[in-house]
């Protein structure tokens, strides 16, 4: 009936070699008991390949040579039905003689599918034999039984596999529970608290540094490694647990070693089991060496209060500020010293800066946002001395310097501080005025006002101002009045002139004390004769006010010299040299009068 398929080619699917291992025994029992039952010259489990490795069992001996019979089986044997091949020499498709392991050749062949685990066959039970036989179904159903054994061989065997793989795994994760237990300094401990008993792992004693037989088991004597300070509230927490008003015990605090010293330790349990009426009656837990990060924290608290001390002792404002790309500035960090600076808190200014902005002097406060823009722009540097009221301080100076750093995310960070230096701006004021200032009249001194004359040609020659006219002036016989009277006379006589002469003299006008007894003025936009008009009016002033000394009226006259400046002049001195002149001739014509020198 099948002598018209094609002959098969068997050694596409030999294996190449069979290996040399040691033989499986499992399956002897049930060969041998097919053996002797079918009376077959060989019975054989062939297991199906599994990469390449292929070793057929025959009662206990690896049974190689067989590997055409197995690749027939595995080739013609249905998934689910027993094969029969009554004899392979008149069977069409064995082209070949098989051989069995005795190298007879193999006319009769029986095989069925060993399937485990509801799955794809794991092997083929095979019997085979030299003669040609029949098999009955009642042999086919007992061979099926004795495959159905075989399978339920490899499942047990599978299945303790795996059993022993799960208990191999629970061990080795129990083995690594324990030593990161052991590692990270933590120990356990079981408490039987109707007994008033403890259990303490090793690794508990060995927190403390003692060996597993040196500590008692009783609960008393764990009160009392506690330390005094820490007792009262380990039993109170302990006691709130046990009244089930927390749900886990948790507490930290210090615990006396072996040698004496104490040790920080986090301690955290639970009551497992409890009587009827809630009385806890066994509580477990772990507790961790925690001495080590306690010392870090507090290394680092102490570093932290140095910090917060330093920022806030030293005078001044200690910040950090920052501004993002969409605009918004605060203070991300105020010292202590933002009361003295803004008599502010550092609440007040963490999420706008806009409280602080309210305190700069409106004339300084665009400066000072400008300082700031240009600090983040160019990332140089900030500094800048701007003027704040304050509510309780009043007008202060203020001196900010900080450095920029620019953020991921594009905003700018300054850390840097504000100080005070309003005395500093006092003394530079005072330090200015008296540079610049003549002390006992008031008015400015020579430099000063050289300066100044030299500024209002520049603006004679630049056309700012049409014109100025320049006087000379100079008290009469001074020397007189200083023999008669006294030098300090002399000096309120220079004081008196000075004061009438400033009254008379408009924001915008210029004087100055050029000499001992020798004063200058510089009218802006004035002429020649309006000047003679001024100086006509000054003399009027001195005779109208006179000098009263203890009742002895003190006879002051100033002679006036009056010029112009001109847009040629090389420099100022060119002008007030004309108007010396003038007061030469004046004094030369008696004194107590003004001349002109006319420009032609
Ligand atoms: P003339 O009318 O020609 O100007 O005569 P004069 O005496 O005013 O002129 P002179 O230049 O000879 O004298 C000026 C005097 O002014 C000499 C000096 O002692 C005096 N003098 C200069 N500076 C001061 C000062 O600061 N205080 C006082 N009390 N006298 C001063
Ligand atoms: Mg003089
Ligand atoms: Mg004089």
């Amino acid at each position: 009936m099948l002598s018209h398929m094609k002959p098969l080619d068997l050694s596409l699917r030999i294996p190449a070699e069979v290996p040399d291992t040691l033989p499986d025994k499992r399956f002897d029992s049930l060969l041998r008991i097919a053996r002797c039952h079918f009376e077959v010259v060989d019975a054989v489990f062939l297991p199906e390949a599994v990469s390449g490795s292929w070793e057929p069992v025959l009662e206990g001996r690896v049974a190689p040579g067989l590997s055409d019979v197995f690749s027939l089986c595995r080739y013609l044997t249905p998934h689910d039905d027993v094969l029969v091949v009554p004899d392979t020499f008149a069977d069409g498709r064995f082209h070949r003689q098989l051989h069995d392991t005795g190298n007879r050749p193999v006319r009769f062949l029986a095989s069925c599918p060993v399937i485990a685990h509801a799955a794809e066959p794991v092997g083929f039970f095979c019997l085979l034999h030299d003669t040609p036989r029949d098999m009955t179904e009642e042999d086919q159903a007992f061979l099926r039984d004795l495959a159905r054994l075989a399978a339920g061989i490899i499942e047990r065997d599978g299945t303790q596999v795996r059993l022993e793989e799960d208990v191999d795994a629970l061990r080795e994760g129990e083995r690594r529970m324990t030593l990161a237990i052991a590692g990270s300094g933590t120990g356990i401990w079981d408490r039987d608290i109707k007994a008033g008993e403890i259990y303490y792992s090793a690794g508990w004693k060995a927190i403390l540094g003692y060996t597993d037989t040196e500590i008692s088991n009783r609960i008393e004597d764990s009160y009392t490694r506690i330390h005094p300070d820490d007792l009262d509230y380990v039993r109170a927490a302990i006691r709130a647990h046990f009244e089930q008003q927390t749900a886990s015990y948790e507490v930290e605090h210090r615990i006396r070693c072996k040698d004496g010293h104490y040790k920080w330790i986090s301690s955290r349990g639970r009551v497992v089991s409890r009587d009827a009426d809630g009385t806890p009656l066994r509580m477990i837990g772990t507790t961790t060496d925690v001495s080590a990060i306690r010392g870090l924290s507090e290394r680092l608290q102490q570093t932290v209060d140095l910090l917060t001390n330093l920022t806030n002792e030293v005078p001044g404002l200690v910040f950090q500020y920052q501004r993002t790309p969409r605009g918004e500035s605060f203070f991300s960090y105020a010292s202590a010293g933002i009361q003295d600076m803004y008599e502010l808190t550092p609440e007040q200014v963490v999420a706008d800066d806009s409280a602080v902005n309210r305190l700069v002097h409106p004339d300084d406060l665009p400066g000072y946002l400008m300082s700031f823009d240009v600090s983040a722009e160019s990332l140089a540097p900030w500094h800048f001395e701007y003027r704040v009221w304050l509510p309780r301080q009043g007008l202060r100076w203020r001196q900010g310097d900080a450095r920029p750093v620019r953020l991921s995310d594009g905003s700018t960070l300054w850390h840097g501080f504000i100080t005070d230096i309003t005395e500093r701006k006092r003394i530079e004021a005072e330090l200015q005025e008296f540079a610049t200032v003549d002390f006992l009249t008031q008015l400015p001194n020579r430099r000063h006002f050289m300066m100044q004359i030299e500024a209002e040609l520049t603006k004679v020659q630049r056309a700012l101002v049409r014109r100025s006219a320049v006087l000379m002036c100079d008290l009469d016989h001074f020397k007189l009045i200083n023999d008669q009277w006294g030098h300090s006379v002399g000096d309120q006589a220079l004081r008196h002139f000075a004061a009438i002469l400033r009254d008379q003299l408009n924001a915008w006008d210029l004087a100055g004390r050029v000499g001992g007894e020798e004063f200058a003025v510089v009218l802006s936009g004035k002429d020649i004769g309006q000047a003679a008009a001024f100086a006509q009016l000054l003399q009027q002033r001195i005779t109208g006010t006179p000098l009263l000394v203890g009742g002895q009226h003190i006879p002051l006259t100033v002679s006036v010299g009056v010029s112009v400046i001109m847009a040629s002049d090389a420099s100022a001195d060119a002008a007030l040299s004309r108007g010396d002149q003038a007061l030469y001739r004046a004094k030369k014509n008696g004194r107590n009068r003004i001349e002109c020198y006319e420009v032609v």
